[in-house]
Formats: C-alpha cells, structure tokens, sequence
C-alpha cells in the first residue's frame, strides 16, 4: 500500500517536471506550426547551407528547427520558456549541433554571435513582442544578412506599406530605411495550434548594404518618425511642433500643411537632416 503511494507521488513529481505535452502558452504567443507545405515553404525560402550562421528565434517545439538543422548541422535558437529547451535539445540531439540560449530575444546581442560573419535571422514570431523585437533587430542590421519572419499578415502590411496607404506608418519608413522589403506568402489560423484569430504572412527582409537614402543621424530620423505617426490626423507643422518650424519643413522641400502618411521616406530623410542641422547650431550657440 505504502508502495503503491509514493509511486503515484513520485509519478506525479515526474509529470511536473516533465509534462508529457506541453500546453501552449498565450503570454509567450505559443502558436506552434504543425502544416508541413508551410514548413516547407519557410526552409525553401530561407534555403539554407551549411557554411552560414542561422539563429532562429522562438524555436518552440522544433517545427522550422529541425529541418534547418538537417539542412546546415549546426544552429543558434533563443527560446524564453524554458519548459521547452530539454525537450528541444533531446528531439534534435541526432540531428545536427543545436546552441540554446535560454533568454529574452528582446535583450538578446545578436551581434555577439556574427564574429566576423553576418548572420540569418529567422522565426515564427510571437506576435505579442514582434514590433518591439523588429526594432532591436535593425539596430543591429549591420551584423544581419537576411530575416525571415512569420508575423500577423496586418504587420506585413504595415511594414511594406507606401506612402498614401492607411497602413503607412513608423514601422513601414523605419524598417524601410534599413531593409529591403519582401512579403512572400499568405499563411491561414489553420496553419498553427492552437490557430489564432488572425492571418499571417511571412516575410523577407534584407539590410541595405547603402542606406537608400543619406541620413546624417539616424537618432533624428527615429525622433522625428515616432512625433510624426504619434499624432497622425495633424499636419506636419502640428505634429513636428517643438523639433521643426514650418520654414525648416519648407526648407526641407515639404508642405507644412501636409500629413505624416503622405510623406515619403526621402522626404522624412531630409526633415530628419534639418533637425540634425537646428540641434548641431543650437549646441554651437550654446557653446560661449
Ligand atoms: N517556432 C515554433 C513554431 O513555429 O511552431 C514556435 C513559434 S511560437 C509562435 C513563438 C515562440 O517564441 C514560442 O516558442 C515562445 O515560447 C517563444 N518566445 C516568446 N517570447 C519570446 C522571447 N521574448 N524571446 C525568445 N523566445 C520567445
């Protein structure tokens, strides 16, 4: 009797620590990819070879990692749950080298893995974090090749979005200003488990080896992008208030009384150089 007891309790302490299937989490976005034509899709486009540095982020329970990983024989993933990270390293121990790093993309250095290289980013992104984590990754562009991202289809819209559209914003003129925009294909809830509400899309983007246009301070540039869209029903002599006056947005060969969803990124790039211009003469008048 007494054995029959502390088996179920020892039982019961294996299956906590480990649970025979995981259960989605919705606070770490945990939609998994069970459609093999999706994964499929996802390793022809990313097409990977054996020389290159691939980091996935998010890697779950496998579905993208494992056929990468027979693919090149060695990758980086960055998981946060880290319920998923023994299950993952013993399902690909066969496979190829697999380096986990059981940490918050969002804070993560990518440019600590590049060392000499340029690396690949790729995932099927949790949607909750996925502008912020955009954001990081372009400000280490420098050290990426290419990224291949799964994200809400709304999110891709934004992103490859032109000037004019409703969907044309600060993510669409700054990731524009540090990547080449390509969204590649469609992809339904059905796709995923649990499914979301959503549609999603999946997308390439490709730093620029130039900027596509000259900018002397990207800090100004990312200042003045994120008052413009802060208040996008104003004209841009509204909105701008306090970086530019009307005749520095003049001087930019732009129409005060336009607004910010109309404005190329040519012309951001040149209002960003005329608040890097104001800000160098004040430091200069400043200086006694
Ligand atoms: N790649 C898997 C797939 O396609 O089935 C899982 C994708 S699921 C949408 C997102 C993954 O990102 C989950 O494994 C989740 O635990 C992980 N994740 C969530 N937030 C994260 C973060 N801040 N840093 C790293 N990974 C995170």
């Amino acid at each position: 009797m007494h054995t029959t007891r502390s088996y179920i309790i020892n039982l019961y302490d294996y299956l906590q620590d480990n649970p025979l299937t995981h259960r989605p989490r919705k606070r770490f976005g945990q939609n998994f990819l069970h459609d093999p034509v999706i994964i499929q899709r996802i390793v022809a486009a990313i097409d990977p070879q054996p020389s290159q540095r691939l980091v996935e982020i998010g890697p779950g329970q496998g579905a993208i990692t494992l056929p990468l990983l027979e693919a090149c024989g060695s990758l980086h993933v960055i998981e946060l749950d880290r319920d998923l990270v023994l299950p993952l390293a013993d399902k690909t121990r066969h496979v190829g080298e697999l380096i986990i790093h059981q940490q918050d993309a969002l804070r993560f250095d990518f440019s600590a893995l590049a060392n000499g290289f340029k690396i690949r980013t790729l995932g099927n992104l949790p949607y909750n974090i996925s502008t912020p984590l955009l954001f990081h990754l372009i400000e280490q562009s420098e050290y990426i090749q290419d990224m291949h991202f799964m994200l809400q289809k709304e999110v891709v819209d934004r992103i490859a979005a032109a000037p004019g559209s409703g969907d044309y914003g600060r993510l669409s003129v700054m990731i524009q200003y540090y990547c080449q925009v390509e969204p590649l294909f469609r992809v339904g809830p059905g796709a995923f488990r649990p499914a979301p509400r959503v549609e999603s899309a999946f997308l390439r983007l490709t730093p620029h080896t130039r900027a596509p246009v000259p900018v002397r301070d990207v800090s100004c540039l990312a200042t003045l992008v994120r008052q413009a869209f802060s208040q996008r029903r104003k004209t841009l002599r509204n909105s701008l208030k306090g970086l530019l006056s009307a005749e520095q947005i003049e001087l930019a060969d732009t129409d005060p009384a336009a607004r910010p969803e109309t404005i190329s990124l040519r012309q951001y790039a040149a209002l960003a150089d005329q608040l890097a211009a104001g800000r160098r003469q004040a430091t200069e008048e400043s200086i006694p």
